[in-house]
């Protein structure tokens, strides 16, 4: 199917999208330019699945229906939010396998200490002299833990399902974090925004690799870069390499196109003809956490348009 000559900008009508099912290769689709009704998705619940371990066997899990994208690639233009004015509680979920000692609790407490202040540093651009800073900060406003062998290793499912049902709180606003040992191969995965949930609000969040925090033991990718990516699309950000070398790429102007996830840290690496080096630097591609140190003004008027489309509770 040809694709269609389109503007790369998040205010367009019509683009093509990159398709990737679980157990299929990747196929280009041409979408209408309507935006169908929440709930309509062939995949109401599924996750943008995010970033996997690399050498992980893993098979890029990401998953949408030509529907969701279709109807989160055109989201309505916002005025520009201040920075730092927009504060979003913050709830971590620490799920382990067994009764924490004290001491193993407090290890947790320091690493979501040091996980917070990244997120916030990463939202704030003051991770690299080009990054972006954005109108959102993250308050922690509470810790609870949890002993499930089963939640220890969720994957994305039914288990996921039942641990987010029991612990989930707040709203659209809320910033649930689930940190345990997650399964498949998985650095974390999360949500856009709100809209097609429908009465299955309590599966928004992000669930994270606990030891990815920073101090963990991840190793490349323990300097708590995970959750700054998981909250890119708790905020609605696609991948760099979403859509390939196509025109509509990441429906971000501001990102250079990018062929493939990248992973490590490939200085130079350009694998679109169109200008600019792939973004390896920025905080929505695969590459290990000591690489991605920011996102574009692009991205964040995306992620500002978004909070205020799809999770803003209005206060009149
Ligand atoms: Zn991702």
């Amino acid at each position: 199917m040809p694709r269609k000559p389109t503007l790369r900008w998040m205010a367009v009508a019509a683009a093509a999208f990159s398709v990737v099912a679980v157990g299929s290769s990747s196929a280009t689709v041409s979408a209408a330019p309507t935006r169908p009704s929440p709930g309509t998705a062939a995949c109401a619940t599924a996750p943008d699945l995010a970033r996997v371990r690399a050498g992980s066997t893993a098979k890029e899990p990401e998953l949408y229906s030509t529907n969701e994208a279709n109807a989160y690639g055109v989201i309505k233009d916002a005025p520009r939010m201040p920075n730092g004015s927009v504060h979003i509680p913050t709830v971590f979920h620490v799920v382990s396998d067994h009764t924490l000692s004290t001491t193993e609790k407090a290890r947790w407490e320091r690493l979501i200490a040091a996980q917070m202040t990244v997120l916030n540093d990463s939202y704030s651009g003051r991770t690299a002299p080009d990054a972006a800073n954005s109108p959102f900060r993250f308050s922690l406003t509470r810790i609870d833990y949890t002993v499930n062998a089963r939640w220890y290793t969720v994957t994305p499912g039914k288990t996921e399902r039942d641990m987010k049902k029991a612990l989930y709180t707040g709203n659209s606003e809320t910033l649930n974090v689930y940190s345990a040992n997650i399964g498949g191969g998985l650095l974390g995965w999360s949500y856009f925004p709100k809209g097609y949930n429908n009465g299955r609000d309590f599966i928004d969040g992000v669930v994270m690799l606990d030891e990815s925090m920073p101090g963990g033991t991840a190793g490349k990718y323990a300097q708590g870069d995970t959750l700054t990516h998981e909250v890119g699309h708790w905020l609605m950000l696609e991948h760099t390499f979403k859509g390939g070398c196509s025109a509509s790429g990441d429906f971000v102007a501001d990102t250079p196109r990018e062929a493939v996830p990248q992973f490590d840290c490939p200085t130079g690496a350009d694998t679109c003809t169109a200008p600019g080096a792939d973004p390896i630097h920025n905080f929505m591609d695969y590459t290990q956490d000591s690489c991605m140190d920011m996102f574009t003004r692009g991205q964040v008027e995306r992620m500002n348009d978004a909070w205020v489309a799809f999770r803003r509770i209005p206060t009149s």
